[in-house]
């Protein structure tokens, strides 16, 4: 199979010879054109798999699309994460992916100066990724809202679980719109997480790999 194949627009794939990916992986097959046909979808991934990319590649591709004007600049996409190191790997990833597209990406996680994230925040961004207590925390402020989300990511949706987060992203979901693309990846697919499906998600597409 190649990127070509799961119908990636230029620029992605061109980002992708760069990076000297030559093919994708299983998971990046079976979930990308899934993705881009607008289903939600439940991957159980390990780390190691590729499974960043199968979310970030269909997600730069939807939100480019239809590129934001310059003044207003809503976030379309939100990616929740169970730590800081995830949020900045992820968000290092969507730049790295998206090096031909003009979408910001911000990485917004607890433990660091929380001026600095409002600031970089006030000048927009199409991508967010992050931890949900720290989300929460700037949403309550009125940094930012999610009134435009599109596509919503839970990923490793089973650390975020065991750290406790669930009624974080609860509060979180109710301030998105009724519909929004929801993507759950996670290591494994314990009863806790098949729990959760039908409550985040609308007849999604699973893949296991
Ligand atoms: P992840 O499972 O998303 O943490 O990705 C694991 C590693 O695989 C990362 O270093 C990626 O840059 C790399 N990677 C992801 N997809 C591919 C691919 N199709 N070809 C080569 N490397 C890849």
């Amino acid at each position: 199979s190649t990127f070509n194949a799961l119908g990636l627009i230029d620029p992605l794939q061109q980002a992708l010879a760069e990076l000297e990916y030559r093919s994708p992986t299983a998971v990046q097959t079976q979930a990308i054109p899934a993705i881009l046909s607008g289903a939600d979808l439940v991957a159980e991934a390990q780390t190691g798999t590729g499974k960043t990319a199968a979310f970030a590649l269909p997600i730069l591709q939807h939100l480019s699309a239809e590129p934001a004007s310059d003044e207003i600049r809503p976030i379309r996409a939100l990616v929740l994460v169970p730590t800081r190191e995830l949020a900045l790997q992820v968000a290092e990833s969507m730049d790295a992916y998206g090096r031909y597209l003009s979408l910001r990406t911000i990485a917004l996680y607890g433990g660091s100066r929380v001026e600095s994230q409002i600031d970089r925040l006030k000048r927009g961004a199409d991508i967010l990724v992050a931890t949900p207590g720290r989300l929460l925390d700037l949403m309550h402020q009125g940094i930012f809202d999610l009134r435009q989300l599109q596509m919503l990511v839970l990923d490793e949706a089973d650390r975020m679980l065991d750290l406790g987060f669930i009624e974080d992203i609860r509060q979180l979901r109710k301030k998105m719109p009724r519909h929004c693309q929801t993507l759950l990846f996670s290591a494994t697919l314990s009863e806790a997480i098949e729990e959760l499906v039908p409550e985040f998600l609308q007849k999604p597409t699973w893949v296991r790999v």
